[in-house]
């Protein structure tokens, strides 16, 4: 099955095209059509497999039908004044990875396939100034990547990111990630999601499915009387 197939909007049929990408693979193959279908899925999955695309294409894709509508609401970037205006961020999409690295090369991707969209995508992570990061998330961000301890911090503070508008959340290289006291960081992160009364979707991506990883997924995912053991 090609991508032209699968139902994408016409405007992320043309930037998966544009990425050169004319075949599905095998994860793109099962994850599109589910997410297209409004299910929260656990992806197994290792680097090189189409991890990325594979939550980042039917994801965006269903959000570009109303992006001009969610842009409408962001601050005017021509006016805005950082440090000085009291907007907060509100993303639609908040994917949580383990590494400073895989954030920015997930943000690079998610700029390719936003491309002639009205939707923004941004990025935070630790190890690096706040000030530059606050103000880019106070000019408009649909999608947020970033990592656990900066987003936990920015989630806390007042006046920079709120989750309450949140639709999708994504978990990737969950492993990676989840120790023993994942709680710690991510719970404070994605109990803000959790106030768009359980409408938030959730994509958990790992190469191994330790406890960790099996606890969240049967804490987060929508039919929470399933058990992963
Ligand atoms: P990932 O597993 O997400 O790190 O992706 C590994 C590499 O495969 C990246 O360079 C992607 O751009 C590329 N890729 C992902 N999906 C496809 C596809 N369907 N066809 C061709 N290349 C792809």
């Amino acid at each position: 099955k090609k991508f032209s197939d699968a139902g994408l909007h016409p405007v992320m049929a043309k930037n998966v095209e544009l990425a050169g990408y004319t075949y599905p693979t095998p994860i793109q193959q099962f994850t599109i059509p589910a997410i297209l279908h409004g299910k929260d899925v656990v992806g197994i999955a290792q680097t090189g497999s189409g991890k990325t695309g594979a939550y980042l294409i039917p994801i965006l894709s269903k959000l570009m039908g109303k992006a001009k509508k969610w842009a409408a609401k962001r601050p005017n970037p021509r006016t805005f004044q950082p440090g000085l205006d009291d907007v907060k961020a509100e993303p639609l999409v908040l994917i949580v990875v383990p590494t400073r690295e895989l954030a920015v090369q997930i943000f690079n991707e998610a700029r390719k396939f936003c491309y002639r969209t009205m939707l923004r995508p941004g990025v935070v992570y630790g190890g690096a100034h706040t000030r530059e990061q606050m103000d880019s998330l106070a000019r408009g961000c649909d999608v947020l990547i970033g990592t656990p301890g900066r987003l936990k911090d920015f989630v806390l503070r007042p006046h920079i990111l709120t989750l309450r508008r949140l639709k999708y959340i994504v978990i990737d290289e969950a492993d990676e990630m989840l120790g023993d006291d994942w709680r710690d960081e991510l719970e404070p992160v994605l109990a803000g999601g959790e106030q768009d009364e359980g409408n938030v979707k959730f994509c958990l991506f790992s190469a191994t499915f330790p406890k960790a990883a099996r606890e969240l997924a049967t804490e987060y995912l929508a039919a929470s009387h399933v058990r992963f053991r």
